[in-house]
């Protein structure tokens, strides 16, 4: 395949990718219940118990536009979901590209890479092969006068600020902007963004998993956008628990999340058909989104993230039944 046919006619790609159980669902013996039987299908085996008490596993298939098994790289990913997406923004065009997945699944090693050192491969994510090819890119005669911006967005400690200005252009107001020279500049920002969504959080992952991070490469052309690429790294969308919490700020984050997560799939959705109606106005990261969703020439690619234990299940029945959505229209 070419990246030609790749891009050809499809404003929304919705990809699944499992990774391996990892040591504590290796210890707690979980089972891996996932199976990728081919590059677009995803296989869930759902234990389940008769009413006379005989177990079996229900199978449930998803056909998704690519299945990406626990053996992906995220090089390999990149190739098939943001990188057809590089020539958009290079054409006026508006990308968007989320990991979407219950805390855990693996959407921060998808978008921003594995840096931990947990892991052998020390990958980079997203953002990262993301910038890469942009700055490859800028160094061709056409698109040498285009200036690279980059935003890092509502993962920062203070609160921004959402607002809407006559023309309905979205402002965030203290949002930080830098100019970014090479890979390196952009690599050192991931990182600094990244410590300020975990830092001063006795477990990283409590903190960013209730955040939306927003990554923005921005292309200007004598200060006028000529494209914009949106990289997004989702807040977990496991919000039962938060939504019972006993702890009032716990609820009503977890409530605008459900409501976040919820708008965006009804603009993807909308993306894809005209509607006149798309509810951006329900949540401040549907707000920051708007333009992604009503240019032209504006293409989405979603990748859920899925955990293969057997104790994950129904989280992970969710995330594709939430991906399923988003595709059919
Ligand atoms: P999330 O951001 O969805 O909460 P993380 O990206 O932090 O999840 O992943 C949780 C853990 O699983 C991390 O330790 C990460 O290194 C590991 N992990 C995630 N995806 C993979 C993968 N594809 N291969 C190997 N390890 C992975
Ligand atoms: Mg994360």
């Amino acid at each position: 395949l070419t990246t030609a046919d790749l891009i050809e006619d499809h404003r929304i790609c919705v990809c699944v990718r499992t990774r391996p159980l990892n040591k504590k669902e290796l210890t707690m013996k979980d089972l891996d219940v996932i199976t990728i039987p081919s590059k677009d299908v995803v296989m869930v085996h759902e234990p389940k118990q008769k009413v006379d008490l005989t177990r079996y596993l229900e199978n449930q298939t998803f056909r998704f536009d690519y299945a990406f098994d626990d053996t992906s790289t995220n090089e390999m990913v990149y190739r098939f979901t943001a990188r057809p997406l590089v020539e958009t923004i290079f054409e006026r065009g508006m990308a968007t590209c989320f990991a979407y997945g219950q805390t855990g699944s693996g959407k921060t090693h998808t978008m921003g890479g594995d840096f931990s050192g947990k892991n052998q491969d020390c990958s980079k994510g997203i953002y990262a092969l993301t910038a890469r090819d942009v700055f490859l890119m800028l160094k061709k005669p056409n698109y040498k006068k285009l200036d690279l911006q980059v935003f890092d967005l509502l993962n920062r400690k203070a609160k921004l600020r959402v607002l809407e200005d006559g023309k309905q252009q979205v402002q965030v107001v203290g949002l930080q902007e830098r100019e970014v020279k090479c890979t390196e500049d952009v690599l050192k920002l991931i990182e600094m963004g990244n410590s300020c969504r975990t830092s001063g959080q006795t477990s990283a992952n409590a903190h960013s998993s209730r955040s939306h991070a927003v990554f923005q490469i921005i292309l200007r052309r004598r200060g006028k956008m000529h494209g914009k690429f949106s990289l997004i790294d989702l807040a977990g969308n496991e919000r039962g628990a938060d939504t019972s919490s006993a702890d009032r700020q716990t609820r009503l984050e977890g409530a605008e999340i459900n409501k976040s997560l919820l708008a965006l799939k009804e603009c993807i959705r909308a993306l894809g058909r005209n509607k006149p109606h798309t509810p951006f106005r329900a949540s401040k990261l549907t707000q920051v989104l708007r333009d992604s969703f009503i240019g032209e020439n504006s293409r989405t690619c979603m990748i859920a993230t899925i955990s293969p234990g057997m104790a994950s299940c129904e989280n992970t029945l969710n995330t594709l039944r939430y991906a399923n959505r988003v595709k059919e229209f």
